[in-house]
């Protein structure tokens, strides 16, 4: 169907539009999660726990670290949050992450972001003892992502994966645009579908023509911050759009990078904000901190991507 969105010029409508909703990938996830803490009670005698570092009182961080308490309990994993005051001193936060590094009943170890401007983010990268990194931001996580070798997958990128393997939307071979080059997203996602044999478009803040090269794209994902950068115009007709930004509108709605409505009328499937990538985020925190426990007490244990 021809459609024109005053755009200046006319596009392909899609027929019909599938929304890839997380929750029943996530559910999914976690089913399979809950059967392997069970699993690993049983073995070791003990629950799989997640420390939880929160420095201040900004709200969004709060809510999030209140989030990843609960999915915890609801898996049967134990989780604490240790929380310092806005004007902590990072050597002691860093102190207590060294004694959580050492402390054999503690699986995995995160620090919610963002830290004050007191601490410095390439220094803090190095404080979780790999091992214990769940969210993988270490640099050894991420030199080993790059490289093809197994290892913990950084969060949102790889419920990304999680969400279009679900909905059998493949990448191999596809041309995937993905905009956004930030460590915990853009780079990792990049490094992700290059791993599934994706052909891979990188774009950020000083990509020139940036509506060129989106519009080549199979499948786009977006990962900008920048709400409503992407309308229409920037998709090609029939594509797969994957919304990763999130963010709160004047009148509390959340809304994304992608223009939804817009978008919905040529793409073949697209993520909503809310009930998309969002979601997803967790359930791959819940999936690693078990293996990160897993493989704490079994040295054998695989990790989730291999070498080729
Ligand atoms: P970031 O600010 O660290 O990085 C944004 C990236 O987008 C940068 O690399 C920048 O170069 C690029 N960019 C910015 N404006 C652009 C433009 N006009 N054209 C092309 N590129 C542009 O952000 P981030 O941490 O990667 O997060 C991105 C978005 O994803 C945010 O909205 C964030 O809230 C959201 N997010 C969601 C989840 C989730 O669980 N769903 C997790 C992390 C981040």
């Amino acid at each position: 169907m021809l459609l024109d969105l005053n755009l200046g010029f006319v596009i392909l409508k899609s027929a019909s539009m599938i929304q890839l909703f997380a929750k029943p990938v996530a559910e999914k996830i976690q089913k399979e999660v809950k059967q392997r803490v069970s699993r690993f009670k049983l073995n070791y005698g003990r629950l799989p726990k997640i420390s939880v570092i929160l420095v201040g009182d900004d709200t969004a961080s709060r809510i999030y670290t209140q989030r990843k308490g609960e999915l915890s309990s609801l898996l049967g994993m134990d989780h604490e949050t240790i929380s310092f005051p806005m004007d902590v001193n990072p050597e002691l936060v860093r102190d207590r992450v060294r004694n959580l590094n050492d402390d054999p009943k503690i699986d995995g170890i995160l620090i919610q972001r963002p830290l004050p401007k007191t601490f410095r983010e390439e220094e803090v990268l190095y404080w979780i003892s790999p091992d214990k990194d769940v969210d993988a931001f270490h640099p050894v996580h991420a030199g080993e992502l790059l490289l093809g070798l197994p290892t913990f997958r950084p969060c949102t990128p790889a419920g990304v994966m999680e969400l279009l393997s679900f909905y059998k939307i493949s990448v191999s071979g596809r041309l995937v645009c993905v905009i956004g080059r930030s460590s915990i997203v853009g780079k990792p996602m990049a490094a992700l579908l290059l791993q599934s044999d994706a052909t891979v478009i990188q774009c950020h803040s000083k990509t020139q023509n940036l509506k060129e090269l989106t519009r080549q794209a199979s499948i786009l994902v977006v990962a900008a911050g920048r709400p409503g950068l992407i309308d229409a115009s920037y998709v090609q007709p029939g594509a797969t759009v994957i919304d990763v930004g999130i963010h709160r509108t004047q009148d509390g709605r959340l809304t994304g990078d992608v223009r939804f409505d817009e978008v919905a009328q040529i793409a073949s499937a697209m993520t909503p904000v809310p009930g998309g990538v969002g979601p997803m985020t967790l359930s791959i925190l819940m999936q690693n901190t078990i293996l990160a426990a897993e493989r704490r007490e079994n040295k054998n244990s695989s990790l989730l991507i291999s070498a080729e």
